[in-house]
């Protein structure tokens, strides 16, 4: 099925708004997507109608939240194909889902244990272990990422040895757009007895997502990056990991009974989600789930693709440009530099044409060290992006070229 893009992009007002009197081209999908009426309809209609605290409610509206919440958790749960709801916890965000299995997975490791990340790590899934490291003296190793912007796989098999209990890897680099072989990566992580965490902020909004599938233990995500709302991510465990690991947090939500002789905790999901969540925004991404499963997730990839090869063909007209992630299987992200100039010039003048790309460094430090710069413009694309657009987009990179060459 071919997807009705003008439709699409009725959904979304925010893209028919001017910025410096220019048509908005949003180009910034990667750092957050726009969100469908579908959600902020729902948003509104659960602040109107349904606002009550969740799980410890007698009255009606409180019964009502917590149906909504719990619902969301089960269209997760069908949405990534996890086994249980009980493996489906509710966060603010990729990063924090990220921080949870550093530091309570972390809690179980020794001094002296291995965690195995990469080169093209975000900083979420990279702070995190060095705090770790910090606490318990744990060892951090690292797999380099080769030139084309794949990970060198040789040496992630070389960088095993019996004391490796962790491997975290992104599904996709939000730099490169590099697709990593997840599931080839955590089969191999098993058999040599590590978990498995994967860092799906970008591997969610692009791809099919099936836990079984991938066969990976942990895997994280952020609902802004996927048409949801904002302050809402998820991580999935394995029930069997998650029931071994202690709480993140303290507070109510996550408790048995409290006695000041000692405390147990709840059952799961909810040892994991201490305090009030953001029921409202839970409630609301089971919307963004539907629209993205209305319009049909392989044909979103099959749209963003093409925009992806139609834009990675055109750029290439532009003189001395240079791209950084030319790996056979990416994402909808596309970084360069023209010549010499500066990336915040570039995204700066791009911006003043209506164009909204990011500049810098991403979130990825190492990444940009591994190349030898400082940062990169980066444009990313969403199912609501035009042809059209990346046309403009050319049009207007080749004025910036002329004028910074
Ligand atoms: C955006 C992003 C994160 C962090 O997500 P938050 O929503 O900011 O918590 C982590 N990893 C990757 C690859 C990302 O793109």
């Amino acid at each position: 099925m071919s997807l009705d893009i003008q439709q699409i992009r009725a959904d979304f007002p925010i893209l028919d708004r001017k910025v410096h009197g220019k048509p908005l081209i949003y180009l910034d999908n990667a750092a957050t997507s726009q969100t469908p009426m579908s959600v902020v309809n729902e948003i509104s209609r659960l602040y109107t109608t349904e606002k009550a605290n969740v799980h410890r409610g007698v009255h009606c509206m409180s019964q009502e939240a917590t149906a909504s919440m719990e619902a969301s958790r089960e269209k997760v749960r069908g949405f990534i194909n996890a086994e249980s709801v009980q493996e489906i916890i509710f966060t603010s965000g990729t990063t924090e889902a990220l921080n949870l299995v550093a530091s309570s997975y972390g809690a179980l490791l020794k001094e002296g244990d291995e965690v195995i990340l990469t080169q093209m790590e975000h900083h979420s899934n990279i702070v995190p272990w060095q705090l770790l490291q910090n606490r318990r003296g744990i060892v951090i190793k690292v797999v380099p990422v080769l030139d084309d912007g794949t990970l060198d796989l040789d040496t992630y098999h070389t960088l095993f040895t019996d004391r490796t209990r962790v491997v975290s890897v992104c599904h996709a680099s939000n730099v490169l757009g590099t697709v990593n072989p997840i599931a080839e990566m955590a089969e191999y992580a098993h058999s040599r007895g590590a978990v498995f965490c994967c860092d799906g902020a970008q591997g969610v909004p692009h791809t099919k997502v099936d836990m079984k599938a991938l066969g990976v233990d942990f895997y994280a995500f952020s609902a802004h990056k996927m048409y949801g709302p904002c302050g809402v991510g998820v991580l999935y465990g394995r029930r069997e990991i998650l029931q071994k690991m202690p709480p993140y947090q303290g507070g109510g939500e996550m408790i048995g009974h409290v006695s000041f002789k000692g405390t147990t905790w709840a059952e799961l999901p909810y040892k994991f989600e201490a305090g009030t969540p953001d029921f409202v925004d839970i409630a609301a991404l089971s919307k963004a789930i539907d629209y993205m499963e209305m319009l049909g997730i392989d044909n979103i990839a099959t749209y963003e693709n093409e925009l992806l090869e139609y834009a990675a063909a055109r750029i290439r007209e532009i003189k001395d440009i240079r791209i950084f992630g030319t790996a056979p299987h990416k994402c909808a992200v596309l970084s360069f530099l023209i010549g010499d100039a500066h990336h915040y010039d570039t995204g700066i003048l791009l911006d003043r044409l209506g164009i909204a790309v990011r500049t810098g460094h991403h979130c990825a430090q190492p990444l940009m060290e591994r190349f030898g710069i400082e940062g990169t413009v980066r444009a990313s694309f969403a199912v609501y992006n035009t042809r059209e657009e990346i046309d403009t987009f050319i049009k207007a990179l080749r004025r910036v070229a002329e004028m910074l060459g």
